[in-house]
């Protein structure tokens, strides 16, 4: 599939994220990433054309942890001007909130050299990647 693609407000190529804070009795899921931007990350990826931001969220939660999510809450959307990845250097990111009744999850080697649940006293200690210290700490997790 090919991911869709945007201009940003002052006009370079812009792509498209979503990405979901997944929490499971008070402690949330945090993968060690395998790929640029390196450092812990919740579940998230690209959207792809004609692919909506909820049903992109939920696909990157399978893909990258094997949870299956039936509802996840868009909780903001924003323009990332500094968020880049291998081909652009803006993301407008829609960001998610859900709850898993499982705490099963499966290591994706192509996405993550680790993955866990952390508490929000361990999330503050962890090599966080750049935009999602940016996210947990807007919404005020840390
Ligand atoms: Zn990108």
């Amino acid at each position: 599939m090919a991911r869709k693609i945007g201009k940003s407000n002052d006009g370079r190529e812009m792509h498209f994220s979503a990405g979901v804070i997944v929490e499971h009795q008070g402690r949330y899921l945090m993968l060690d990433r395998k790929n640029p931007p390196f450092g812990f990350a919740c579940p998230a990826g690209h959207i792809d054309e004609g692919e909506s931001p909820e049903d992109a969220a939920k696909r990157e939660v399978l893909e990258e942890t094997a949870i299956k999510l039936s509802t996840v809450k868009l909780i903001l959307e924003e323009e990332v001007p500094w968020n880049y990845c291998r081909s652009t250097t803006v993301h407008y990111w829609y960001l998610y909130k859900a709850s898993s009744q499982s705490e099963e999850i499966i290591l994706n080697k192509e996405e993550e050299t680790s993955i866990g649940w952390y508490a929000v006293d361990e999330i503050k200690k962890l090599n966080l990647e750049p935009v999602w210290k940016y996210w947990l700490e807007k919404i005020k997790i840390i």
